[in-house]
């Protein structure tokens, strides 16, 4: 009698494939400006954004779908192609004095200073190659009191969450002069209404803040064994932070700290107006759950690239070349090949 792990084989119930003539739209556009816009890229930038509408390619493919709850089917929203982020009124543009992306980290990140001080240095550095051109910033450290923000221990969980729109109000407050956003990261879960379970991030675009928890990233979060667990909460005041310390804080793997990765350029994708994509398997795929934020690239598909380099201004070679991810080592050899 032979039992076989068929759970494990993944089952692709869709596969989202576009025409060439429709990627071919939703990148280069058909708006004369824009056009003649993409052709002033170089060549080498060209041959990389073209590979969008090759059907062969092995650096972009297709978004595939492997469940109903998946971001696509449960969540339908308008597309947005490379033209209708140029022509979004709206979206954030780092003017030439507001360059920075200020990351600042709410309570303790790791269970020493040294691990929390390689852990944010690991996710600066990732966000300097990422916003290539841009300045990447680190506030100083806060513990949560400093925030003032509500909290409360989750009925459902029993973990400790702080009130994420008062962290933005917070964030608002602290933002430095030549800042284009500031991003709040901390282990500690939040919440955004008290009707609400939890929320793995926040943000403000009109006011270029945000706020994402990584506590649910940790392998335990979703485990019997979770240690984050307040037994009994004991009448405490509102203003009242002590319970704060030494509260539990998962361990930075290599597997948080990838998903931390993801996270916080996809937010700060969306603080520049880029919305979800629906073209390519890209980071900026909207995500329902965490085993479909694990499935999104790192790497952004030419046509939200587009939009971030359109944003930026950086030389789209030269970005790839600074950059050391898996992803860009495949580039690199690729582009030199
Ligand atoms: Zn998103
Ligand atoms: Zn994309």
């Amino acid at each position: 009698m032979g039992t076989r792990c068929e759970w494990k084989k993944p089952v692709i119930m869709q596969i989202i494939r576009h025409s060439e003539q429709t990627l071919k739209t939703a990148l280069i556009s058909k708006n004369p400006v824009l056009v003649s816009q993409y052709e002033k890229l170089d060549a080498g930038e060209q041959r990389l954004m073209n590979e969008a509408f090759q059907p062969a390619s092995d650096l972009f493919g297709p978004i595939t779908l492997h469940s109903p709850s998946d971001w696509i089917t449960s969540h339908p929203e308008a597309p947005q192609d490379f033209e209708q982020f140029f022509s979004d009124p709206y979206r954030k543009i780092p003017s030439p004095d507001k360059r920075s992306i200020y990351i600042q980290s709410i309570g303790s990140l790791g269970n020493t200073r040294i691990i929390s001080e390689e852990y944010i240095k690991w996710l600066t550095g990732y966000c300097k190659a990422y916003f290539y051109g841009l300045r990447v910033k680190l506030l100083e450290p806060v513990p949560v009191s400093a925030t003032k923000c509500s909290f409360r221990v989750n009925e459902n969980t029993q973990n400790l969450q702080i009130h994420a729109g008062d962290i933005l109000k917070f964030l608002k407050k602290k933002k430095p002069e030549d800042a284009f956003c500031v991003v709040g990261i901390t282990m500690i879960d939040l919440y955004p209404r008290d009707s609400w379970n939890f929320v793995f991030g926040q943000a403000s675009l009109t006011d270029g803040v945000g706020i994402f928890s990584f506590a649910r990233y940790g392998s335990d979060f979703y485990s019997m064994r979770y240690e984050g667990k307040v037994k009994k909460l004991k009448k405490t005041s509102s203003s009242d932070y002590s319970i704060f310390n030494n509260y539990y804080i998962p361990e930075i793997t290599s597997v948080l700290l990838l998903r931390s990765c993801k996270t916080l350029t996809h937010e700060i994708g969306h603080i520049f107006g880029l919305r979800h994509c629906q073209w390519l398997a890209c980071l900026m795929q909207g995500s329902n759950h965490l085993e479909e934020a694990d499935r999104r690239p790192l790497n952004l598909c030419p046509i939200c690239l587009r939009k971030l380099q359109c944003a930026i201004g950086f030389n789209i070679i030269e970005r790839y070349k600074v950059s050391c991810g898996v992803d860009s080592v495949k580039r690199g050899k690729w582009l030199s090949e």
